[in-house]
C-alpha cells in the first residue's frame, strides 16, 4: 500500500479509549485502535497523535469546580491517555513517545517542534499529551496546532460517526454525509466537525482535515493510503 501522506496528526477522542463502557480505559478497543495506527505506521507515515480526555474528565461539565482547575484537570486526563496509547503501541510493535505540554520530566518529556519532528523522522510515533497547555481551549484546538507544528500533511479526525452530516444522522435518518467540505461552509453553518478555533486554525494555515469513523480503525490506513473514508475539509 502507498502512502499519500508523509506525516499526519491523528486526532484520537477520550471518549473512544472508553469503547461502550463509556469511561476510563477498554484495553481491547485501545489495541485494536492501535492495530489500525501500526498498519498505517508500517505503510510509511509518519504519525502524531493528540488524544482527548473525555473518558475521564470535561472541564466544560464540572459544575461548581473553578473553570480554570477543572480544565487543569482535564488536561491531565490526556496525559493518561498519551500513556495508555504509548503502551499500547508499545504492544503492537511500534516505538513511541509521549511530549506533553505541561513540564512533567518524571512522566514524559515536554513538547518542543524540533524534538517533535525528530521522534516522528527517527521512526518513532509521538502521542501528544496534555492538550495545548491552556484551559479554556481542547483538544480539537492543540490537534490543530500541534499538526502546525510538526507540519503535517493532514489532520485526520477521528471519530464515532463516518463523517460530516447536513444533521444529526442519529435523529434524522435523512441526514446526508458530505463527502467535502470547505472551511468557509464549516465556519458559515457552525457543522459539527470541530470547535471553531480549531476551525479557524486549520483555515486559515491550509491543514486539510478528514472526519473519519474510529470504529473500524483499518480506516486510518485507508486514510493515509488518500482514500476519502469520511468527509474531506479543505480550503
Ligand atoms: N483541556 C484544556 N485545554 C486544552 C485541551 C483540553 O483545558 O488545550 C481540558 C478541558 O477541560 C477539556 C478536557 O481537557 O474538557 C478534555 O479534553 P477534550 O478536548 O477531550 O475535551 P472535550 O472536547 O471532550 O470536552
Amino acid at each position: 500500500m502507498a502512502v499519500v501522506y508523509k506525516r499526519v496528526l491523528l486526532k484520537v477522542s477520550g471518549e473512544a479509549l472508553a469503547g461502550e463502557k463509556g469511561a476510563g480505559f477498554d484495553e481491547n478497543v485501545i489495541a485494536s485502535i492501535c492495530s489500525g495506527i501500526a498498519k498505517a505506521y508500517h505503510a510509511g507515515t509518519q504519525i502524531g497523535i493528540v488524544v482527548g480526555g473525555g473518558n475521564f474528565w470535561r472541564g466544560r461539565s464540572s459544575g461548581k469546580m473553578d473553570r480554570m482547575d477543572a480544565d487543569k484537570i482535564g488536561m491531565l486526563a490526556t496525559v493518561m491517555n498519551a500513556l495508555a496509547l504509548k503502551d499500547a503501541l508499545r504492544q503492537a510493535g511500534v516505538p513511541a513517545v509521549v511530549m506533553t505540554s505541561a513540564v512533567m520530566p518524571q512522566v514524559a518529556e515536554t513538547f518542543t517542534s524540533d524534538k517533535a519532528i525528530a521522534a516522528l523522522e527517527s521512526g518513532k510515533v509521538v502521542v501528544f499529551g496534555g492538550g495545548t497547555g491552556n484551559p479554556i481551549f481542547s483538544t480539537d484546538t492543540a490537534s490543530a496546532l500541534r499538526a502546525l507544528e510538526i507540519s503535517a500533511d493532514i489532520m485526520l479526525k477521528a471519530t464515532m460517526v463516518d463523517g460530516v452530516y447536513d444533521k444529526d444522522p442519529h435523529r434524522y435518518p435523512d441526514a446526508v454525509r458530505y463527502d467535502t467540505l470547505t472551511f468557509t461552509r464549516v465556519l458559515d453553518e457552525r457543522l459539527a466537525v470541530m470547535d471553531m478555533t480549531a476551525a479557524t486554525l486549520c483555515r486559515d494555515n491550509g491543514l486539510p482535515i478528514l472526519v473519519f469513523d474510529l470504529a473500524d480503525p483499518e480506516n486510518i490506513a485507508r486514510a493515509v493510503a488518500g482514500e476519502n473514508v469520511g468527509t474531506l475539509v479543505r480550503e
